[in-house]
């Protein structure tokens, strides 16, 4: 994709992540701001279909204020790649975006300063697809306590910052660094965001907020927590399990 014609396509897209970059340089909004080197933004198409949420900036990122640029981001590229996707055509952020000292998990706190930074990228980009790269990405944005393990390769129609989106969850790059099987599962669940992508989901206008969908078969729903059990209604039942 290029870049003038996505500048040209809505540019007060590219205009108003700009201004939120802006106005993040300086941000002391938790106790991240004290390590870090940058800021670690966003980067990629302003109007992208699909964004990809990380957890948050490790020692190359910070270093150079972009997401994803090392070996995890290095493997995010090739898995694109698999799909015809290259990383100026997606939108790549994270949950924080400020470097945890040593790579430690973000604290709770920290998330939750943060997270309103990352609405507004939503707000902004709009994306019809969210990969949610990792438990930290997921459980903030799909409002689950589902183990990865479950719900990886699932997609799952939400709102999200006031954006009509699917989330789908995959584990983060990281986990498949060291260890092939883990790299294969990524690639499968890839596949399936490539399928995800090129068919849609269709979610029928009476349904609450998207929550029901007919889905490609071939990308298995999300389960859902099963306080919500009581109220799901699948749009086509012989093709789409229960959510
Ligand atoms: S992690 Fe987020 S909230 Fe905390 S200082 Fe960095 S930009 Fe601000």
């Amino acid at each position: 994709m290029n870049g003038d014609l996505v500048m040209a396509r809505d540019p007060e897209a590219a205009q108003a992540l700009r201004t939120l970059h802006d106005d993040l340089r300086e941000c002391t909004g938790c106790s991240l701001c004290r390590s870090r080197t940058h800021v670690v933004f966003g980067v990629g198409d302003p109007n992208a279909d699909l964004m990809f949420v990380g957890e948050g900036p490790g020692f190359n990122e910070d270093r150079q204020g972009e997401p994803f640029v090392g070996q995890a981001g290095r493997l995010l590229t090739e898995l694109l790649g698999a799909i015809g996707l290259a990383r100026r055509d997606v939108y790549i952020a994270n949950v924080v975006k400020c470097r945890p000292p040593e790579n430690r998990d973000p604290a709770p706190d920290e998330i939750e300063a943060c997270s309103p930074h990352l609405m507004r990228q939503i707000a902004i980009v709009r994306p019809r697809v969210i990969c949610t790269l990792g438990r930290f990405a997921t459980k903030l944005l799909a409002d689950t306590e589902s183990s990865m393990s479950v719900i990886h390769g699932k997609a799952k129609p939400r709102e999200v910052a006031g954006v009509q989106t699917i989330i789908f969850p995959v584990f983060h790059p990281a986990a498949a660094l060291y260890t092939p099987a883990n790299r294969q599962v990524l690639e499968e669940d890839f596949a399936k965001l490539r399928r995800l992508l090129d068919r849609g989901i269709e979610v029928p206008a009476s349904s609450e907020a998207g929550e029901r969908a007919a889905a490609d078969p071939s990308v298995p729903a999300m389960p859902e927590e099963s306080s919500n059990r009581s109220r799901v209604v699948p749009a086509r039942t012989e093709q789409l399990p229960l959510w």
